[in-house]
């Protein structure tokens, strides 16, 4: 996936890293979201890795450059900056890009309310309105996962930062995780439509692989502080506004 011509980068996908990347991603990311009084430390049954073992697809080995992850980050900071820019002003709202995107080597490098952000995540902070995010775990992921996942990512946190905004706050976890999966795919589902990015081959199935990856694990209570919803309610929320746009994802 390009924001210009160009490369295409693709590994194998790892569910392994996959299901570490949203799992522990968005346990803090609660954190971040609901206070600094939450435990840093995801509950029991969050952390555990691949929580669903998903498939080990093998593909084409790709040399995939730091130089090129920034790129990927920086262009889909861009499109989703130009995207809610283009929405809130569509309804008369003023847009307020997020303020920071930060990316961060060790363990307390960043906090956000006060609290240290761990290795290995990625998070939106509303407190001090950033998204940070384990800059060689991040690598790692694209590496083995592909650059369309750099964008759902990037898609996924900043739609957090818009439910802020929004001042959307839904009563469990899993619906502020699904809904901003809905916007992460809106987001992506628009800007393809509109030619700002275009797929390359294999960049859908990098989605759909991506997100059977990081489901929950069928035994988590859909209920549960961190919940994200399983493979398919993931799939199914980020392909309804892929394929819908907004109007797909309940913003009210
Ligand atoms: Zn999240």
């Amino acid at each position: 996936m390009t924001a210009r011509s160009g490369s295409q980068s693709r590994g194998s996908l790892a569910a392994a890293v996959v299901a570490l990347v949203v799992a522990a991603g968005c346990a803090v990311g609660g954190v971040g979201e609901s206070g600094p009084q939450e435990p840093r430390e995801p509950a029991p049954g969050q952390s555990r890795q691949a929580a669903s073992p998903g498939p080990q697809t093998t593909r084409a080995d790709g040399t995939t450059s730091v130089e090129e992850f920034k790129t990927d980050i920086g262009d889909a900071v861009n499109i989703a900056e130009d995207y809610w820019g283009a929405q809130f002003k569509a309804s008369g709202q003023q847009f307020r890009p997020i303020r920071r995107i930060v990316p961060y080597q060790r363990e307390g490098e960043v906090a956000c309310g006060g609290q240290a952000l761990p290795r290995n995540n990625a998070v939106y902070c509303s407190q001090g309105d950033f998204i940070a995010y384990d800059v060689n775990w991040s690598v790692a992921a694209f590496r083995q996962v592909g650059d369309a996942f750099v964008f759902y990512l990037l898609g996924h946190e900043y739609a957090h930062g818009i439910q802020a905004r929004l001042g959307i706050r839904n009563n469990f976890t899993i619906q502020q995780e699904l809904q901003a999966d809905c916007m992460a795919g809106a987001y992506l589902g628009d800007s393809v439509r509109s030619g700002v990015l275009k797929l390359d081959t294999g960049d859908l199935d990098e989605f759909r692989e991506g997100l059977l990856a990081v489901g929950d694990d069928p035994d988590q209570p859909w209920f549960a502080e961190g919940s994200h919803g399983t493979a398919e309610q993931r799939t199914d929320s980020f392909f309804r506004g892929y394929e819908n746009s907004l109007d797909a994802c309940d913003l009210g």
